[in-house]
């Protein structure tokens, strides 16, 4: 059982996949997902991360364990840089896409047709959609193939070479750096890349040559009860089209809304709960306001004694699972709120109901005994008596350890 699944879920893997599956899978994603390809630079980096991780026997074991919270605190969970852990695995020295060398180690894919940018959304999702799943719809703009000119920017036969830049779709200029002649490659304004240009009396009416005109779309969002931040949803070609390129994908990634009540540790919800003085020691009922339309009444029996920092667990009323449709579980950390007085008539009852007060420690003769009046701190103040008293675990960290390391060196 694995604490965390964040990972292998950006990977696209069951936490059970194994080495060579974790790099095909990492493979596959990172070069879809890398910048060079129009990727997004941050979900790149993140399944990078993640990989890296996981790929490392030591790392995975500890991630397995702890989570990241677990790599964090070992001081593991620091990154490489992912483009240098990109080549590493690929080969190729920080090359690039698109050149004819096989960056990609004889993949076949070498030389493939260009493809437009993935498009990346990022959608923030509170917890209780990701309790509940939700449709939404996402409206966005993209260019698709000018339908009036067939993607051709104009009439049959009216398109030519660029005359600025020969068709190559780049520009060089020289430019004189001192002793040395450097020279600068950028994309044609001209053609704006693309080599051809067509006479302006011969351009396309609607998308003025341009081959591509603006379109709105409005895609439905599914989001799948249980799912987790780190997680898409692609919708294959829905980006960009361009004559002559394959049309990269729209890519939605889910982000989670932090909540103010519930916290999520992957299937599980964490809340708080304050229960009153009486109803920890008599028992009694709490209410819990799920995050759908339901709330919990929670039972306190009597003769169960409910101590402040308790931690109970309510099953399967945690998130509900994506894969295995079985939910977690509701973890309620309860604390109890004391009364400020009490009616002393009253109090004859608690001695009657509680244990007997613990009898008071005595002295050998010769040991003085002072009575003493308590007095209320007034914790706003600073001085031995206001926030520095509460620091008292710190000073015991260091213990065992020498004081002085390293002195000669
Ligand atoms: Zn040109
Ligand atoms: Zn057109």
């Amino acid at each position: 059982m694995v604490k965390e699944t964040k990972f292998y879920d950006l990977l696209d893997v069951s936490p059970d996949a194994s080495d060579a599956d974790l790099k095909k899978a990492y493979r596959k994603k990172a070069l879809r997902l890398h910048p060079d390809k129009g990727g997004d630079p941050e979900l790149f980096k993140e399944v990078t991360h993640a990989y890296e991780v996981l790929s490392d026997s030591q790392k995975r074991g500890l991630y397995d364990a702890r989570g990241e919270a677990g790599l964090s605190d070992s001081g593991m969970g620091g990154g490489m840089d992912p483009q240098d852990l990109f080549s590493q695995l690929f080969g190729g020295g920080g090359g690039g896409f698109g050149g004819g060398g096989g960056f990609f180690g004889g993949g076949g894919r070498s030389q493939g047709p260009r493809r437009t940018k993935d498009l990346v959304h990022r959608v923030n999702v509170t917890l209780e959609d990701l309790y509940k799943g939700k449709t939404t719809k996402l409206a966005l703009t993209r260019n698709i193939s000018c339908g009036k000119c067939k993607g051709k920017g104009g009439k049959e036969g009216a398109t030519r070479t660029c005359p600025t830049c020969n068709g190559r779709g780049v520009k060089i200029t020289l430019r004189q750096m001192g002793p040395m002649i450097q020279q600068i490659q950028s994309g044609c304004d001209e053609c704006s890349g693309s080599g051809e240009t067509i006479n302006p009396k011969d351009r396309c009416g609607v998308c003025k040559g341009k081959k591509v005109v603006p379109d709105k779309k409005v895609l439905e969002v599914h989001i799948d009860k249980g799912m987790k931040g780190g997680q898409t949803i692609t919708f294959r070609g829905e980006s960009d089209q361009s004559p002559g390129a394959e049309t990269g994908d729209v890519i939605i990634v889910i982000e989670e809304k932090p909540h103010d009540r519930f916290k999520r540790q992957e299937n599980d919800l964490v809340t708080e709960a304050e229960l009153d003085l009486l109803t920890a020691l008599a028992g009694g009922e709490f209410a819990i306001r799920h995050l759908d339309d339901r709330a919990l009444l929670v039972k306190v029996h009597a003769g169960e004694v409910i101590k402040n920092g308790d931690i109970k667990i309510v099953r399967g009323q945690g998130m509900p699972s994506q894969r295995h449709h079985e939910p977690g579980d509701l973890y309620i950390k309860l604390s109890v709120k004391f009364p400020e007085t009490i009616d002393a008539a009253a109090i004859p009852l608690l001695e009657q109901a509680l244990p007997a007060r613990s009898p008071v420690e005595t002295f050998p003769k010769g040991i003085a005994v002072d009575e003493v009046e308590m007095d209320d701190v007034d914790l706003s103040r600073s001085g031995p008596g206001g926030s520095s008293m509460r620091d008292d675990d710190a000073m015991d960290e260091d213990e065992g350890e020498p004081r002085v390391q390293c002195a000669q060196q």
